[in-house]
């Protein structure tokens, strides 16, 4: 390659990252896979090795991020700054990491590293002046961000006052969304025909970058902290797995979970550990990040333009296969929803065969425009779910057929209706419906009716044994030896299981009637918040609304499911079978009826006290009235207490208010966070 050559693919690969940047960081909305981005900064930054008179500081192997879109937020300047991280892909390259670092430093390895999750959320900075929180920003370019600080306040651990910290104190960390709350988010946006969010870290950064923090709130975001701007030199701390600790210690989230390890070996222990766990996280990680633990080092080590020297980040593999979309399918769910499903010329990614992928909605083939017969690129989401990237469109050839949806339900036959992009069959007989509705109360994470498979599941339908998950509750032995090769101790055995699964409790209850949108964490909130099945059929809508993490798409849904006659009755025969209809964990309205105010600062930080009071159904406001129950006073409390004073209002101290708590619920505060 010349010079002239190098200086044209250089500044085209630049153009190009910065373009993608723009799309990533500010608009969310990335347009090609993080795997094809990492892979043109590679080629960019060997490029600029190789010929070293072509760098410059404009480059984006020499930036963080994209500049903010000030339009949106007010931008701020971090009072110092932010940086992103260099990647290794390879053993080879951790190694040559370690390398790098025993030249730095004139000293020979192996060197104690802390070792966490990269959790693929956006990062934030937390700035604290004595104590109390000041703003909060996004990362931006590095040096300005936007700041977000009522949008962060909606995270209930953040917390806003601290003690015992340095005078000026910048708390950094990850804003990332759990995999269910964007299973769930996605679900709600599929359900109303919209644009789906590509992966969680899309959905967190346009979820905290909301206008309307109302919106934000009902995201449920979540934060972990990993690493301190100012303040570092004052806290004294020594190393990084200590720097985790006292963040514990200070109040902070730190959920993303660490270890310490020795040398590159030790390191890639840890890694291929927690590769093969990586499903069970509740959150995406898109790699480890392993930071040289003592801090001293890093002070010799300092930073690239774009980097720590002494941190790198090593990333979990991410495959990409091109393949081809034979035919496309549609399926019904549990609410008649009809979902298009890809098939797949099935391929090989990350040491499982692919061959289906769900295409969403209506609304997403579009945007893809994506048609059968077209080359598709195909990675795993989270290393688990099959997700399509990106449609080859140079690689058409004419031939290929635009995706028709069906005039009538593939499973009964019923005329479809649709609701703006959403197609349904409105057939409340569709065996479609009934068939994936027990099939989910039966699930492991349901009603767990072990023995109760698909294939059972279909041959009780075809005899007509069950039609709905309340018959399950009549089957008899006699009913069930010979389906299925069944012999009577299988028999006997699931119904014991159908037996047992009448004591799961109603937050189980809940998940398994399959609500629209209500995940595991949506029914454990509702099950708390009105403890009993005949209260939540009285709830209202305003109601509904209140319980956390329930967004208005979903109070409504859920609210006309709970008005649906077939509803109530399935839900009459269940109860009449013996099914348990009360939450296990009780204590949903142990405070109903009650209005709090908190004044001081309590030992945990208020928005978690604030959340445990509400869960257990009672109000909390700012300001103290005759109306108000209770003021609970803390530490260096304000004009509140005299408010409280002068109108009689009685007080209660964070202890007493715990003792309250725990009479009411049998529970420590601990448990109720949970
Ligand atoms: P990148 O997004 O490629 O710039 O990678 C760097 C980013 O990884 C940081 O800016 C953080 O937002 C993020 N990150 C996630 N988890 C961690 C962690 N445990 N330690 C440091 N950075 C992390
Ligand atoms: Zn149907």
């Amino acid at each position: 390659m010349t010079l002239e050559e190098a200086r044209r693919r250089i500044n085209e690969l630049r153009d190009l990252i910065r373009y993608h940047n723009y799309r990533y960081y500010v608009l969310a909305d990335p347009e090609i896979s993080d795997a094809e981005y990492d892979r043109l900064l590679r080629e960019l930054k060997e490029l600029e090795e190789r010929f070293p008179e072509l760098k410059s500081p404009d480059s984006p192997t020499e930036q963080v991020g994209a500049k903010p879109l000030e339009a949106t937020f007010r931008p701020v300047r971090h009072p110092t700054r932010m940086y992103s991280l260099d990647n290794a892909f390879t053993h080879q390259e951790l190694k040559a990491f370690e390398e790098r670092v025993e030249r730095a430093l004139g000293r020979e390895g192996p060197f104690v590293y802390t070792v966490e999750h990269k959790v693929d959320g956006l990062s934030v900075n937390l700035y604290y002046e004595e104590g109390i929180l000041v703003f909060g920003a996004t990362r931006g370019d590095g040096e300005v961000g936007e700041e977000v600080t009522q949008n962060l306040l909606t995270i209930p651990t953040i917390p806003r006052r601290l003690k015992g910290v340095p005078e000026r104190l910048e708390v950094r960390g990850e804003v990332y969304m759990p995999i269910e709350a964007f299973l769930r988010l996605n679900e709600e946006l599929e359900e109303a025909g919209e644009k789906v969010f590509k992966n969680p870290r899309n959905a967190a950064a346009g979820s905290l970058r909301q206008k309307d923090p109302r919106i934000t709130a009902k995201r449920g975001l979540r934060a972990t902290f990993y690493a301190l701007g100012l303040g570092l030199e004052e806290s004294g701390l020594k190393t990084q797995y200590e720097l985790l600790l006292w963040l514990k210690e200070k109040g902070f989230p730190v959920e993303h979970g660490f270890a310490r390890a020795t040398g590159a070996e030790g390191v890639e222990r840890v890694y291929q550990a927690w590769l093969q766990e990586r499903r069970k996280l509740p959150f995406e990680a898109d790699g480890v990040v392993v930071k040289l633990d003592e801090l001293a080092l890093w002070r010799e080590l300092g930073y690239t333009a774009r980097a720590p020297r002494f941190a790198i980040a090593y990333k979990f593999p991410a495959e990409e296969k091109e393949t081809r979309l034979l035919d496309v399918v549609f399926q019904v769910g549990r609410t008649g929803r009809v979902t298009p499903v890809g098939i797949l010329e099935p391929v090989l990614i990350e040491g499982s065969e692919v061959s289906r992928v769900t295409l969403h909605n209506e609304s997403y083939i579009e945007e893809l425009d994506i048609r059968i017969g077209d080359w598709v690129l195909v990675h795993k989401a989270g290393g688990v779910i099959p997700e399509v990237l990106r449609v080859l469109k140079e690689r058409r050839t004419g031939a290929e057929r635009p995706i028709v949806w069906p005039e009538n339900c593939p499973e009964c036959g019923h005329h479809l209706v649709k609701e703006g992009k959403v197609h349904r069959c409105p057939n409340p007989l569709c065996p479609a419906k009934r068939f994936e509705a027990i099939r989910h109360y039966a699930s492991r994470k349901a009603m767990d009716i072990q023995g109760l498979g698909e294939k059972l599941i279909e041959k009780l339908l075809e005899n007509g044994l069950v039609k709905d998950v309340a018959d399950l509750y009549r089957l008899r032995k006699e009913d069930l030896v010979g389906l299925e090769r069944m012999g009577e101790k299988s028999a006997e055995n699931l119904l014991r299981q159908i037996e047992e699964s009448k004591h799961r409790g109603l937050e189980r209850l809940l998940y398994a009637l399959g609500l629209p949108g209500v995940g595991e964490v949506l029914a454990r909130n509702l099950a708390a918040r009105f403890g009993t099945m005949d209260r939540l059929l009285e709830a209202t809508l305003e109601e509904l609304l209140e319980v956390e993490e329930v967004g208005e798409l979903t109070a409504r849904g859920i609210w006309e499911t709970l008005q649906d006659p077939a509803f109530r009755r399935l839900v009459r025969r269940l109860k009449e079978a013996g099914v348990e209809m009360e939450a296990k964990e009780r204590g949903g309205e142990a405070l109903k009826g009650l209005t709090f105010v908190i004044t001081g600062e309590l030992s945990r930080p208020r928005e978690e006290v604030k959340a445990i009071l509400r869960r257990l159904g009672a109000k909390v406001t700012d300001s103290v009235s005759r109306k108000t129950s209770f003021v609970v006073v803390g530490d260096n409390p304000g004009s509140k207490l005299e408010k409280a004073r002068s109108l009689g209002v009685p007080t209660l101290t964070e202890e007493e208010l715990w003792r309250l708590i725990a009479e009411r619920t049998g529970k420590a505060p601990e448990a109720l966070l949970a």
